[in-house]
């Protein structure tokens, strides 16, 4: 009886504390806004939740950031919320951009505290890879699942040429198709390392990023960053998002040399040119134990 209480208490807090993100994302923050983001609902989960999207930016280049695909991975959401106002007070990195944001990509997951949807599909495993297969936890069938079917019609419909998801807790920076030079400016502006785990059967990185050929970025954020305020995570955090939006694509002006160069596996390319070997293992970092789960 306790145990359901506390349950019941903490499931209230949770569906709160979803409210309480999706509002701090749209309220006008008292920083003067220089550009206004233009917030819908993109979609609906099984619950009935709105997938909310913010849209900044009418460059030709289209860059995605979401979060929270894994509905008990957080911290993301309101770093991508902070994100919004920043763009929206200083537009600076939306020069040649159009970026959209969607800062819960699994608002039944995030509210339930679990990582699949309601229905309790892992919506990182249901994305149309050539490696997706079917189970009780990748769906019946890809795209099976309303949250991963709106991503996709994200990316495939509105010309996606970046995507970057957040992710917890491994605390590392992993990519997916030509974007390891991009992987390298990254882990340059952020405390997180490249580590490359592989594309997951019916992952966002296999599908976009492997089958599709998309830079894809996975940015694993350590559990730590669920209790830094909102001030510390963005500093943490925030440089490598600003520079995820502006990085120059390969064709772009200020591309660095070598394009989309991947670099070794395990190694975080902004080091590997120039420290010695020893330094160069110090930052390469163990597969995480859990790493079936991210
Ligand atoms: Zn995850």
């Amino acid at each position: 009886m306790a145990r359901s209480l506390v349950r019941f208490r903490s499931s209230i807090g949770r569906a709160a504390s979803l409210l309480f993100v999706l509002a701090a994302c749209r309220t006008t923050s008292d920083r003067p806004r220089e550009v206004q983001p233009a917030w819908r609902a993109a979609g609906r989960t099984h619950l009935g939740r709105p997938i909310e999207l913010a849209e900044l930016g009418d460059g030709p280049r289209t860059v995605l950031l979401l979060a929270a695909i894994h509905g008990d991975e957080p911290a993301g959401a309101p770093l991508l919320c902070e994100l919004v106002q920043r763009l929206a007070a200083d537009p600076g990195p939306l020069a040649g951009r159009r970026v959209l944001v969607v800062p819960l990509a699994n608002p039944d997951g995030f509210a339930l505290g679990r990582r699949g949807n309601a229905r309790g599909v892992d919506l990182n495993r249901n994305f149309p890879a050539r490696s997706w297969h079917g189970s009780e936890l990748h769906g019946t069938e890809p795209l099976s699942e309303p949250e991963s079917r709106l991503l996709s019609t994200l990316i495939l419909g509105e010309g996606v040429a970046r995507v970057v998801s957040l992710h917890q807790p491994a605390d590392l920076l992993d990519y997916d198709g030509p974007a390891g030079e991009l992987a390298g400016a990254l882990a340059g502006a952020s405390p997180l390392r490249v580590h490359r785990l592989g594309a997951r059967p019916g992952s966002l990185g296999s599908w976009a990023g492997v089958d599709l050929g998309l830079p894809v970025i996975t940015l694993e954020l350590p559990r730590s960053a669920d209790r830094l305020s909102g001030g510390e995570r963005w500093e943490a955090y925030g440089p490598l998002l600003l520079e995820a939006i502006r990085h120059p694509f390969p064709d772009e002006p200020g591309a660095g040399p070598g394009g989309q160069r991947a670099p070794a596996a395990g190694t975080s390319p902004a080091s590997s040119a120039a420290e010695p070997g020893s330094a160069r293992r110090a930052r390469t970092k163990s597969l995480p134990r859990s790493s079936n789960r991210l």
